[in-house]
């Protein structure tokens, strides 16, 4: 049994989505300085790093991150490989996807997995994503939850009909993953976002177990 950590580090050098805010981590009480003790505050957006989004995230419907149930965030997850040169994750490419029957958690290993690899810190905005009728194929097959290698389930340019038909039908979505060192099967996803009240998404220290 090994443990998986797939969640991406947290630091001013990691990229956020264009206008987010950058992330802040500084020391307010510093032993170097004098202090007694080290003490740090962390100031991001929300949608930093891999974290889940909330219905609210697009529906503006008060569904926020902490009424996310852990009955989906925890179980069985099938990480399947979408080949490289899939720019776009549409009904046909998960027609054809190795996903096994009965799936309710899906984690989608894209080319996008390549720049956490690689370290790369700038935004890339012709990331993977899946599109609206991708969306739609998702909701038709019954999944729970879908998670994804880059900072946004949806393509970058057409965000809302992708998070709409997800969040609509109850689908959590996990982004930000990082999949490159994970081999595609079956294990236990362990995804625990923060439990901030009223927040329409939230960073997630997340693992997978097999
Ligand atoms: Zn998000």
């Amino acid at each position: 049994m090994k443990i998986y950590d797939i969640s991406l580090p947290i630091s001013p050098e990691l990229p956020v989505w264009p206008g987010d805010p950058q992330v802040v981590l500084e020391k307010v009480s510093s032993m170097d300085a004098g202090a007694h003790d080290n003490v740090s505050r962390l100031a991001c957006g929300v949608h930093v790093g891999t974290h889940v989004d909330a219905p609210h995230h697009f529906l503006n419907d008060h569904r926020t991150v902490e009424s996310l149930s852990l009955d989906i965030l925890v179980g069985p997850a099938c990480v399947v490989q979408i080949p490289e040169d899939v720019a776009v994750i549409d009904a046909q490419v998960l027609d054809h996807a190795a996903i096994l029957p009965g799936t309710e958690r899906l984690l989608l290993k894209t080319r996008n997995s390549n720049h956490w690899k690689r370290g790369e810190n700038g935004f890339d905005t012709g990331f993977v994503g899946v599109s609206a009728d991708g969306a739609e194929w998702l909701v038709q097959h019954d999944l729970k939850l879908v998670g994804i290698d880059y900072l946004s389930v949806a393509p970058y340019h057409q965000s809302i009909p992708t998070h709409r038909a997800l969040l609509t039908a109850g689908i959590v979505i996990i982004e930000g993953l990082d999949l490159s060192a994970v081999a595609p099967g079956t294990y236990s996803l362990y995804c625990l976002p923060l439990k901030l009240v009223g927040s329409d998404g939230a960073p997630a220290r997340t693992i997978l177990v097999g």
